[in-house]
This record gives C-alpha cells, structure tokens and sequence, in this order.
C-alpha cells in the first residue's frame, strides 16, 4: 500500500521559492564566501526533518601549480543531514551545492524564460534537485512507513570539481546503505535517466630537465618540452574503443635561446570499463619510463581515475526498475540510456551500492548561461522520489540488512 502524496499536495510555491533562493547565490566551487552562505541556507531547509543537520570539514587536496610545485587547494565545507540512523533499512541521498559558475561569471540570477521555465545558474544542476530531495523527503515524512527507514544526505560542495574534498566521506556514508539516490538532473529534458556511465581521471605529469645554452652547449641540456611532447603523443597512441585520452594543457618552457628544463603536461582519461582503467594505469607507468631513459628526464605524475567507470548490476538494475514502477503508478514514462558525463554516482556505484543518480529535475544545458529549470518538473519529481522511498522502507529491494 502506498500513501504518499498525488503531486497537487506538494507545495509548488515553496519549492520554486527555495530554486530562486538559492539559484541567486553565488556557489562557483572555489567560492568559499558564496558555499559557506549556501550551506547555511540549506542547513535551515533541511532543519524542517527529523535529524541532525552538521556541516563537514573537506578534506585535504594537492593540487600541482604550473610551476610544478603541490599546493593545497581550498574547498567548501559539506553539508550531512543524519535522519533515523539506527534504522536496519537505510539509504543515502546526494546532492551537491557548487556550481561551474565563478564569483565573477556574468551569470548570477534566475529570469523566467516562459511561464515553466526558470533559466539561472544551478536551477538545473543542481540546486533545483536539492529541492526535489528534500520536499520528496518532507512527503516520505509523512507517511506511516517513515519510521521504518534511516537515511543520510550528503550534499558537497566540490563535486563540480571531482569531488576530491568529499570522496571519503562519500564512501563513509555509502557504508552499509541499501540504495542510494542522487538528484543530477535527468539525461534529457524529457526525464530520462542516465544509466550506465564512463569513467574520468586527471593527471599531472611534471617534467624535469636540465637547463642549458641553446647556442653555447645545447647537447648538455635535457629538454623537458620536447620530452613532454613526445609523451603527449605516446598518450594519444592508447586511445582504444573503451578509453579516450585528451592531453589538455602543456606550461613550461624558458626563453628561446634556452633549453627548458620544465615542462607541466595535464590530461583526461575517459575509461568505459574496469579494464581499461587499469590497463591504462600499467601503460602510463610505462610510459613514463620510456619518456624518462628516452630523454633522460624525470617525469613526476599526479593525480588519476576520480571516478570510476559506473557499471549497472542486477542489484543496481533493480533500483532502476522501482524507479519506473513508480513513474508508472503515477502516470509517468521513466526510461534511462547510458551517458559519457560523470558524477558523484559513479563514486557511490563504487562502493556496491545501487544507486539511480538523474532524480533531479528536468531540464538541460547545464553548465551554460542557458541552463534551464521545466518548473513543473520540481512536483512530479519530488512526487516520483517520495514514492521510491516509501517502496525502499517497505524493504521492496528485499536485500535484507547490509552487513
Ligand atoms: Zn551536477
């Protein structure tokens, strides 16, 4: 039996108020001010249940500057709501509150399009999910069920980014969860979800020649350039029909009559399988040899897969299924396709947990000045994921309790 709310018993207005809310507040993942004032405004909207509401510290993360040298790049706080954690059946919901919009981007507030459609940074993806989750959890809240299952929310604020301040607490909370929903935007603005995912990596490869006059004794010098491009094309050479390799950006050099004795080159992988993960970790581990006795350089390498290629398992599988059953019982046709983007789904498939991670709101051209919100999308949404939940805390996936 389920006694979730028809869609015209959630409150439209409030959920529409809370997009334009927040869609006004600057949350670019290095704007620290903008995360610290979004945090705080989702702290008081998600105080309304029946949990625990606490800000996390990130965690640490080097980054590599163009000169080669680490630094620690600074993130924003996250954002975990605890609700029932004693609960046998528990799941996990996920958000994120930053955006690819910077403090100093042109584009900073919400207008209306036509009357359903709201365009504004992070109306889409995902300040509108955020709504989505947390009125989808207001409705869970009021039926009979509720008291039968704990859950975790996490939003982050670096997922724009990769997530590397947040992986580990990621991980943390999808420990011992039965399912987990993340609230990215549907694949298409006609709420098809996105099933199977590629994987991504980023790489820093630091160069380290030996300077030397390029008139005077050019035969002395160990050019870091030439080395890194050598490897730039070597890279190249590995793309295979499961894995693309995009070097991105090459720095370094010295004057003209110099040999360069520094060169930072980055790339991007985009892994389809387990396999092509980790065979392109062994050959870049040899690669860097070559490069190293070819030119008689030292090659530093930093970085690697953030998220892994998302597979979708019999038990994951089942999630999607629920998922559509609910549509059907209300009237919606939920259909899924895999997609090339990643997100903080793929970190949570990682960890074993079925997850669905298109539970946001409709829409499309994400992170562009054209994102758009279909407004009405925020209700029905909100009305699909509270009936998931309520189905999950009737014990529907029949996993029994995780050890
Ligand atoms: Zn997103």
């Amino acid at each position: 039996m389920t006694m979730t709310k028809p869609t015209s018993a959630f409150d439209a207005a409030a959920m529409l108020t809370q997009v334009q809310t927040w869609s006004a507040i600057n949350t670019g993942t290095a704007n620290l001010a903008g995360l610290a004032e979004q945090a705080a405004a989702l702290a008081g909207a998600f105080g309304a249940l029946p949990g625990t509401v606490e800000r996390v510290d990130p965690a640490p993360v080097t980054a590599i500057a163009a000169d080669g040298s680490a630094f620690d790049k600074p993130h924003g706080q996250h954002l975990v709501v605890r609700v029932r954690p004693q609960a046998n059946r528990r799941i996990l919901l996920t958000g994120h509150m930053d955006t690819v919009f910077p403090a100093d981007h042109a584009f900073q507030s919400p207008r209306w399009l036509d009357a359903e459609t709201l365009n504004g940074p992070g109306v889409a993806d995902m300040k509108g999910g955020i709504a989505v989750m947390l009125h989808a959890l207001l409705a869970f809240e009021q039926t009979p069920d509720a008291a039968s299952l704990g859950y975790d929310v996490l939003i982050n604020a670096d997922e724009e980014t990769g997530s590397l301040a947040s992986n580990a607490l990621i991980a943390q909370l999808a420990a011992g969860k039965l399912a987990a929903l993340t609230y990215e935007p549907a694949a298409l603005p006609d709420g098809t979800l996105a099933h199977e995912r590629g994987g991504t990596g980023n790489y820093s490869i630091t160069f380290t020649g030996k300077s030397a006059h390029a008139g005077r004794n050019p035969h002395d010098g160990r050019n870091a350039i030439v080395a890194a491009a050598d490897l730039i094309l070597r890279l190249k050479a590995l793309e295979r029909e499961d894995i693309t390799i995009n070097p991105a950006k090459l720095e370094g050099g010295a004057a003209n009559n110099v040999v360069p004795d520094h060169a930072v080159l980055r790339f991007n992988i985009r892994p389809k399988s387990t396999t092509a993960m980790e065979g392109f970790e062994r050959d870049l581990s040899t690669l860097l040899g070559d490069i190293e006795t070819d030119h008689q350089v030292t090659a530093h390498r930093h970085g690697g897969v953030t998220r892994p290629p998302k597979k979708v398992d019999a038990a994951a599988q089942k999630l999607f299924d629920l998922v559509r059953q609910c549509g059907v019982e209300l009237g919606q046709d939920i259909r899924w396709q895999s997609s090339g983007g990643v997100c903080d789904g793929n970190n949570i498939a990682a960890c074993g947990v079925p997850v669905v991670d298109t539970m946001g709101v409709r829409g499309g051209a994400i992170q562009s000045p054209q994102e758009y919100l279909i407004v009405p999308s925020l209700v029905t949404r909100a009305a699909l994921s509270a009936r998931v939940i309520e189905r999950l805390s009737q014990g529907v996936l029949n996993q029994g309790t995780p050890a």
